[in-house]
């Protein structure tokens, strides 16, 4: 069901784009869908971002943060630095190998569901730094949901994985984090 949404973009407050609602019936007075639905869309526009940032790519998020690309759009604003309050972790920047059992301990600490973004060439495969110190993506160590390339790349290139993450967690399952299809992929991590 696509219904009419009404945006203020730069002051002109005639503006219509359309937003996909959840699916479900409409009737006289009354609209019925799935829990799964609801529930997900409440997931997805209340998404609480951890930046774990160690290089540049922290500063491209630092832009994507500020008024002009403004992450409050998509209902992410409230950046979190402890893992237990956060949903997202965001990975950005060149992860050493020392650092990477850090990395999963935050994402230990994290309680499901939980999403992982790695953004830029680092974080996704370890970039330029083709070096023994360093860890050559993340998705060595932790699972990962989507990657954002570039190096670095833009605050549009963010927003872009933020609304994949988004696509993800309304449309994910209720029963996905149950499933022993997940309890593969953890044990895959060694994560029980
Ligand atoms: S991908 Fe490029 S911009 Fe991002 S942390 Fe690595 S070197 Fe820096």
């Amino acid at each position: 069901m696509a219904r009419p949404v009404q945006y203020n973009i730069y002051g002109q407050t005639d503006v219509k784009l359309v937003k996909e609602g959840p699916e479900g019936h409409t009737g006289e007075g009354f609209f019925a869908t799935k829990l799964s639905e609801v529930v997900g869309l409440a997931r997805k526009n209340s998404i609480w971002p951890l930046p774990f940032a160690t290089s540049c790519c922290g500063i491209e998020f630092m832009a994507t943060m500020g008024a002009h690309y403004d992450l409050a759009r998509f209902g992410s604003e409230r950046v979190g630095f402890s893992p237990r309050q956060c949903d997202l972790l965001m990975v950005m920047g060149t992860i050493a190998k020392k650092m990477g059992p850090v990395v999963k301990q935050v994402y230990l600490q994290m309680a499901e569901p939980r999403w992982v973004l790695a953004m830029g060439a680092c974080a996704s495969s370890g970039g330029i730094f083709d070096t023994y110190s360093v860890l050559q993506g993340i998705d060595q160590i932790i699972p990962v949901d989507v990657y954002i390339p570039g190096c670095p790349p833009r605050p549009e290139a963010v927003l872009d994985g933020i609304m994949k993450i988004q696509d993800l967690v309304g449309k994910e399952s209720l029963r996905r984090r149950n499933s022993e299809k997940y309890k593969a992929l953890m044990e895959s991590y060694g994560i029980q």
